[in-house]
């Protein structure tokens, strides 16, 4: 098995020469220097390489287990968390109010990705108790707060997320859970909820999920839904968490990766919880976990398709196949046969790309919690808004595409099990599927963020962009950008207003152009940043001037498919399909 080595150069890089991450401490008030922050990640990615990426193989192989109706998680998995949580990676930037470590979150996004790489199922844990410690503290009462937040955020404590039912996914308007009062302040919550991630362990402790059900009053619709804490263990007279709650595990589902994670169907039977933030305002407060969650999800795609690359493109200077172009050597390694590298271009490309991106985004949701001004806040909270369905769709499906091109690249070895490939395109592929489908993403994008505050928000964001590459030195990445950037803003212009099949039409084509040009943004801050002649810079310079001329003349046919509407994908009747 490979091993998985941490992008440390990078994240410098980024830190220094791209993002202006000083700077932007400073403007926080916020006493990290970028050494500080190297050495951070420096240690986190011991703690990925070393401790979970030798657990990755074995947990997909072992899978989580259900014995007695209770969760059994892979060996190595319940101790590798008790040492993760001890190192205080679980608190890494939980705010110092709730005894967390208060690291800005570009650490944590990066931590994310580090995780996915190494042990995609095992980074599910960590990242729904950080979403659920998320909602409590933005939604719960004071006393929830203090009970359930210091276990949650040492890592003592984990969370899971449970919306989804059998009949209720993407429409979570058609919930049935109940949830009755019981006159002391707790509810009686009974129903059923499927596909639950983390919903129950091995690692001790309690775990606390956080359950969207309704009121008997409550109106039909989104409208009548409320979210509570529900517990797996209740207080006892001693203070301490030794009763059982009425919820079990009905079974495991069967599925196609993540196999270590445990994603279980779970029976709430009147069992005990608690209301966070108001009576049918639950999606409301359980947009706050998700908001979270989807940025985490959208780096999910970026880990996975990193740790791909760096296998694929280990086996490509090995691996001996065919001959040199003038047929002069053979055999030789594959890495010199044209269609190989464009594969593994395809993947750093975005790779790195989607890795400044993401930090760049992290910086702005830092931003919003912390600038003194709240203008400013507000305008990088909007900004955080606009790009997390981006990150989230853009990052899960050229994940999975990376996933299988580094699979590609290792011909049928990247079948069988033997190298790990297999593993990554099964892991990589429910990132596109959950915390809302990638489709449903892009009609957030289209419907809902675009029009915000009018849509100045995105043009707001445009006009960034376009600042920049006039500012800058030019070059073909800054061109070729430039000219994406028109294309995406005559497709936003097209699609103001638009109707619910337009959009529905157009949603997914526009998020990738969107994407696209993201990237290209920065592609060209990276260019402009590695000028040197040692081989970093040189690497970076090329892989932009690959992007641009590869990947992002992608623009001109999604630009295409947008201008021709949703006519022809409306024209069959339902029946004709
Ligand atoms: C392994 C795994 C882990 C999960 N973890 C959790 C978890 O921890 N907690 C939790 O609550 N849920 C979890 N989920 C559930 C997941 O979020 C849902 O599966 C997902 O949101 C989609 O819902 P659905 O499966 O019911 O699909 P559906 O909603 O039935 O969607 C089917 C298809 O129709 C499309 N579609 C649906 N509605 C629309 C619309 N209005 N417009 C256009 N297209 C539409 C979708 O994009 C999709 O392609 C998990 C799922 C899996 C498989």
């Amino acid at each position: 098995m490979f091993s998985y080595v941490p992008p440390i150069e990078e994240y410098r890089f980024l830190l220094t020469h791209v993002l202006g991450f000083e700077q932007e401490m400073a403007e926080l008030n916020r006493d990290v220097d970028a050494d500080l922050a190297a050495a951070v990640l420096e240690e986190a990615g011991r703690m990925c390489a070393d401790r979970l990426h030798p657990l990755n193989r074995h947990g997909d192989e072992e899978g989580s287990r259900l014995v007695d109706g209770l969760v059994k998680t892979p060996e190595g998995f319940a101790e590798a968390w008790r040492d993760f949580a001890a190192a205080g990676w679980a608190s890494l930037s939980a705010s110092l109010d709730h005894g967390g470590q208060g690291l800005p979150f570009i650490l944590q996004l990066w931590l994310d990705e580090m995780l996915s790489a190494a042990n995609l199922s095992f980074g599910l844990f960590p990242g729904l108790t950080r979403g659920a410690c998320e909602a409590i503290i933005a939604h719960a009462s004071d006393d929830l707060k203090a009970t359930y937040l210091p276990p949650m955020v040492s890592g003592e404590w984990t969370g899971a997320m449970a919306l989804t039912e059998s009949g209720a996914g993407t429409d979570l308007a058609l919930l049935k859970t109940k949830a009755v009062p019981l006159g002391n302040g707790s509810f009686a919550v009974t129903g059923q909820k499927i596909f639950i991630s983390s919903g129950d362990h091995d690692f001790g402790g309690n775990i606390v999920h956080l359950v969207l059900a309704r009121l008997p009053d409550a109106p039909l619709g989104v409208k009548g839904i409320s979210l509570f804490l529900v517990p797996k263990y209740l207080p006892d007279a001693q203070g301490g968490f030794t009763v059982r709650n009425g919820m079990s595990v009905g079974a495991l589902e069967k599925k196609m990766g993540i196999h270590a994670q445990p994603t279980c169907v779970m029976n709430y039977d009147e069992a005990t919880g608690w209301l966070v933030g108001e009576a049918n305002k639950g999606l409301a407060a359980m947009f706050t976990m998700m908001n979270a969650e989807r940025l985490m999800v959208g780096i999910q795609g970026l880990g996975i398709a990193g740790a791909a690359y760096q296998q694929a493109a280990a086996y490509a200077k090995e691996r001996l196949q065919g001959r040199s172009a003038d047929g002069a050597r053979g055999p030789v390694a594959i890495i010199d046969h044209a269609d190989v590298r464009r594969m593994l271009l395809n993947i750093r490309a975005f790779v790195e790309a989607g890795r400044a991106l993401g930090g760049w985004t992290a910086l702005q949701l830092d931003r919003a919690h912390h600038h003194p001004d709240p203008a400013e806040r507000a305008k990088a909270d909007a900004l955080v808004a606009l790009l997390t369905p981006v990150v989230k769709a853009a990052f899960t499906d050229f994940g999975f595409e990376s996933a299988v091109q580094a699979q590609q690249v290792f011909g049928g070895h990247g079948y069988i099990r033997e190298w790990g490939m297999e593993q990554y395109v099964r892991d990589a592929r429910i990132a596109q599927i959950y915390e809302g489908t990638n489709g449903v993403q892009a009609m957030d994008l289209v419907g809902r963020k675009l029009p915000m505050a009018g849509g100045t928000v995105v043009e707001g964001f445009f006009d960034m962009i376009a600042a920049e590459l006039a500012q800058g030195a030019g070059g073909t990445v800054a061109d070729g950008t430039r000219e994406a950037l028109g294309l995406l803003r005559a497709a936003t212009e097209r699609l103001r207003g638009a109707g619910v099949e337009a959009t529905g039409a157009a949603a997914v084509d526009y998020l990738r152009l969107f994407a696209l040009v993201s990237m290209g943004w920065m592609w060209t801050r990276m260019a402009e940043a590695a000028q040197g002649d040692d081989g970093f810079h040189q690497a970076k310079r090329a892989v932009a001037d690959f992007f641009a001329q590869r990947m992002l003349p992608q623009a001109q046919g999604l630009a295409a498919s947008l201008a021709a509407g949703e006519a022809s994908i409306m024209a069959l009747d339902a029946d004709a399909f």
